[in-house]
Order: C-alpha cells, then structure tokens, then sequence
C-alpha cells in the first residue's frame, strides 16, 4: 500500500485506477507568527503531523494515501496583523474548488488536515464539508476531531484551562517537541501568561455576540458550544497580544505524545471507522 504525491500522477494513471479504497488528503493552514519559538509554518507542520496520524491508521486497512497539494492559506490569521490572510468566502471558495477537482478525479473519500483553529476558519471548512457531501464525496475535517474532543475531553491539562491555550501555548509548543524538537527555539520560551484583564464594553460585547454564536458553534458540532463566551473571550484577547497566547511555558515533549495519542485514538472512531 501507499503514499503518492497528486502532483507526480497523469490523469490516464488516475482515471484507470479503482479509487474504492483511495484518499484524498488536502492540509490547508497558513503562515502565521507563533512566539518567537516556533516555526512561521507552525500550523503547516502540525497538519502535516495530523496526516501522518491518519496515514498511520490508514495503511493497514487497506487504503492508498493521495496526497493534494498543500494549500498554504488560512483566515483568521491574527487578526490579519501576524500572518497572510484570506477572507472566509475566499478560502471557502478554495476548499470547494478543490474537492469539485478532486471528485472530477474520481476520489470519493477526502480527509482535511488543519492546524488552524480560527473560527472562521473551521466555518470555511465545514461549509466545504457540506457542498462534498452533496456531490457524494465523504469528507472529514480533522478539525472538527480535534477541537471536539481529541485534545482532551475535559479541557484541562496540567492543571490549566486548555481553552486559554488559544495560540503558541502548551498544545502546539508539546506536538511540536513530540515531533520537530529541532525547529523549536526553546531559549525564547521565557514568557509566563498573564491575564489580559478585558474591560467591562468587551464582556458585554462577547455576552451579546454568545447567543448568535453559540447555535453556529453547536452546529459545527463542537464540543466547547456550551462555554462559547470563554472562546469568544480568549479570541477577542488574541487580538490584544498576538504572537501568542496561552502557555508555551508549560509545554514538554510528553505532554505532546499524550496529546497525539489520544487524538490517534479519536482519528480512528471518528474518521477511519465511518469510511464507507
Ligand atoms: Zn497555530
């Protein structure tokens, strides 16, 4: 079984293989600043760390892994301030384009990998998600596995709240020292996280935004709908001290093997068991 890359293939190779048991794997995630401490392609190499995941998975059952090319792009990238961003109808846009060529190629199965969790950014995702399904291709977004509850059921890890863990913190500073130790710059991990205290107009704003929020976000499917506000919160805070924020501070090479353990786990139930 194998690992092709869609660039190196004809369309004549394609259109005479039984695509049955094939995938399609699509990363799409920006550049975008992470602390001084981790790699601009941060969120690049953690979807790619989530292909490798699934391909882990995959190849024993019996499917071949097509590998799209990787589309280097996000939305709610910092704010626009910290990284290269496009708007949501554009990455929508993107994402349908792609899975239209896909289908076309004969792919029946698609698999998004995504280190990004911008809110909006998953949006683009799920809108893609439903445009696949009404074309007949099934399409998981890794995403949705991982914010639902791949990265820990109870939202707390060494005794902190992983939904302040918005960016740069203990989740992607533990994967990338699991996985790309020698790309982490440890010597700037110096900072502790401080509260940013937000004024009273930005928690009656996040208070008023809750109930249109919280229906799109129980829709997607994620499991923090409940506690939209303290998302909602800790987004607004993203704005105010971008380069990171959470607790990069706290991050060390086993937490991270923990993490990706459980989220392997969560892969198999949610992604590889539901193939048809
Ligand atoms: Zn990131």
């Amino acid at each position: 079984m194998e690992v092709i890359e869609l660039l190196n293939v004809t369309f004549g190779d394609i259109k005479r293989s039984d695509l049955t048991k094939s995938i399609a794997m699509v990363v799409i995630s920006p550049f975008e600043i992470h602390g001084e401490f981790l790699p601009l392609g941060q969120d690049v190499l953690w979807a790619r760390v989530q292909q490798e995941l699934l391909t882990e998975l995959l190849l024993p059952v019996g499917y071949k892994i097509y590998k799209y090319p990787e589309i280097v792009l996000g939305t709610n990238v910092l704010h626009g301030n910290y990284g290269f961003e496009i708007g949501v109808l554009s990455l929508r846009k993107i994402l349908i384009n792609t899975i239209k060529t896909l289908h076309f190629l004969g792919f029946r199965k698609v698999i998004i990998c995504n280190g990004q969790g911008g809110p909006l950014h998953s949006v683009a995702i799920y809108s893609a998600q439903q445009y696949a399904q009404k074309i007949g291709v099934q399409c998981f977004s890794t995403l949705q596995v991982s914010i639902k509850r791949g990265l820990q059921d109870n939202w707390k890890l060494k005794g902190i709240d992983l939904r302040q863990d918005l960016h740069a913190g203990l989740i992607e500073v533990s994967i990338a020292l699991a996985r790309y130790p020698e790309l982490v710059n440890s010597a700037y991990i110096k900072y502790k996280f401080s509260e940013i205290n937000p004024s009273l107009l930005t928690k009656i704003l996040v208070m008023l935004a809750v109930p249109i929020i919280q229906p799109i976000f129980q829709r997607l499917g994620f499991g923090f709908a409940k506690e939209s506000w303290i998302v909602l919160l800790n987004w607004y805070l993203e704005g105010q001290r971008p380069d990171y924020i959470g607790y990069p501070d706290l991050a060390d090479k086993q937490t991270g093997e923990l993490l990706l353990q459980n989220l392997k786990s969560c892969f198999q139930e949610d992604i590889v068991a539901k193939l048809v």
